[in-house]
């Protein structure tokens, strides 16, 4: 159906995950598909780039995930992860359309591998790329190219041009000139806006100079705040982001998934007065590593410090920076710039309440402490086989939860709760919808990828495909 006022159907800001999906879905259906993504060419694929792993719908053991994963045990465990922070009928959606993702992604150019070992314990729900995210890109972006999707890279969307809910055309820069790009229909996929440190120091203060962007500098929220500015409705805590323990010396910007640290459920966490402030073994750490960046952005100038022995050091994933290691509890704070006095104390008060079990990760385990506080739940073992090690951490910022509210067609919600005519939005612009709260590993992608579809199949057939 081409529109000669048009040169595209599609316009589709952000080059991520959820904006390909929707490329390469409007592009099958006939439509003329145009992305624009402000990175450079290698640095293209946004915080996408950096994932492993996708978790979906699966009926049964395959070659690469270890058993079934069905529809009621993801929704538990989204509400579990949420607290009930979710829109039933949109998670249910991503839900039952993940199911179709293995399928979708390989034939887009995706490879599978079996699970990488860790502490994640993910074999089971979660489907892992062959060379992660960047291989996933990559392949999107081979695919798209073959369809005919037409790509600029080092292309910033700036402003949108909305009229009464209707998209009419975007304000880009490109090699330093702005250009108007006209299309029939935009799927906003730009991130969120963690990268944004004013923006984030409107919440969280001065903290968040503190603060490591573990994915691009490039998400930076300005077609979020674009769409907001034109009346889209927000969805999402301001306040809220996926946030993880990440090695305080990585760098502010992209270090991605090596930079985390999951050393926290086999030792212990103190803060810069050193005094532990949460239980390190709560929960599985797929199920709590996501909360442990906003803990420690609480506490004072946002440091915290991982400690463990060489008994637990092989137990997680190595870390990219080498531990701080010394012979003593005393000789490692002192490493570590926090009072050494004020940590023996607290080792010790924590090995004497350490009562023993049947050490097992795989489980929650009985080995727990007792008049503790804050108590061990699981995992506890005395901290006293030298040498000690230690990590300092810092908040590392994921991603960030506020968005726009979107229905199950993708369409942006409007503030008058009626939706933008031909503006869809997927991945993290709209994840807000579906995660009010924590986070499920694996699940950004899925939201994205469906969304993605589905705003790009919705946006085509705006067009009249
Ligand atoms: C280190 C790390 C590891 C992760 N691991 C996983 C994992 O294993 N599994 C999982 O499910 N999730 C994981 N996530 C979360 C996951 O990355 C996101 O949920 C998902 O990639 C979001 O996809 P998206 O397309 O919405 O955003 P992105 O992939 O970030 O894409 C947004 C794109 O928009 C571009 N952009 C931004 N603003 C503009 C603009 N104004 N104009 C043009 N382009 C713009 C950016 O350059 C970027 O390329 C991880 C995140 C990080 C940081």
């Amino acid at each position: 159906m081409a529109d000669s006022k048009h040169p595209f159907d599609v316009l589709v800001a952000g080059g991520g995950n959820a904006g390909l999906c929707a490329a390469i879905t409007a592009r099958r259906a006939g439509a003329r598909v145009l992305v624009l993504e402000s990175a450079i060419k290698d640095f293209r694929g946004g915080n996408s780039r950096h994932t492993r792993d996708i978790r979906y719908l699966h009926r049964g053991a395959t070659e690469y995930v270890t058993d079934a994963y069905e529809e009621e045990e993801f929704w538990q465990d989204l509400r579990g992860v949420t607290g009930g922070a979710t829109n039933e009928r949109l998670a249910r959606l991503v839900i039952r359309e993940s199911e179709t993702l293995g399928d979708w992604m390989a034939a887009n150019g995706v490879r599978w591998q079996k699970p990488l070992r860790g502490t994640l314990h993910l074999t089971r729900s979660n489907l892992f790329m062959l060379g992660g995210g960047k291989a996933m890109m990559n392949a999107y972006y081979d695919t798209a190219a073959k369809l005919g999707v037409e790509i600029h890279y080092e292309t910033e969307v700036q402003e949108l041009n909305v009229r009464d809910g209707e998209f009419v055309s975007a304000l880009a820069l490109r090699d330093g000139t702005a250009r108007t790009v006209e299309a029939r229909t935009i799927v906003v996929a730009a991130g969120g806006f963690e990268a944004n440190i004013s923006w984030l120091k409107e919440y969280w203060g001065e903290a968040a100079e503190n603060f490591i962007i573990r994915g691009t500098k490039n998400n930076q929220g300005v077609l979020l705040k674009e769409l907001l500015k034109h009346g889209a409705r927000p969805e999402g805590d301001p306040r809220g982001c996926h946030a993880v323990a990440l090695d305080a010396r990585a760098p502010k910007f992209d270090g991605g998934i090596v930079t985390r640290l999951d050393s926290v459920p086999f030792g212990i966490v103190v803060n810069k007065a050193v005094k532990r402030f949460y239980d390190e073994g709560e929960d599985f750490w797929p199920k709590r590593y996501a909360i442990w960046g906003k803990l420690i952005a609480e506490q004072p100038e946002q440091i915290a410090y991982s400690i463990v022995d060489a008994d637990a050091l092989p137990r997680f994933m190595p870390s990219v920076f080498p531990p701080v290691a010394a012979g003593s509890i005393a000789e490692l704070a002192t490493a570590m710039d926090i009072n050494p006095p004020a940590l023996v104390a607290v080792v010790d008060e924590f090995n004497h309440s350490v009562r023993a079990g049947k050490f097992d990760p795989g489980i929650l385990d009985d080995c727990h402490t007792e008049g503790l506080t804050p108590p061990k739940s699981h995992w506890a073992k005395s901290i006293d086989t030298p040498p000690y090690y230690g990590y300092p951490l810092r908040p590392g910022i994921t991603f960030t939860y506020l968005g726009v509210t979107v229905n199950e067609q993708a369409r942006v919600i409007m503030q008058d709760d009626k939706p933008a005519k031909n503006i869809f939005a997927a991945g993290e612009m709209m994840a807000g919808n579906i995660l009010g709260r924590g986070y499920l590993a694996g699940f950004g992608l899925t939201i994205g990828s469906v969304f993605g579809r589905i705003a790009g199949r919705e946006a085509a057939r705006h067009g009249g495909f």
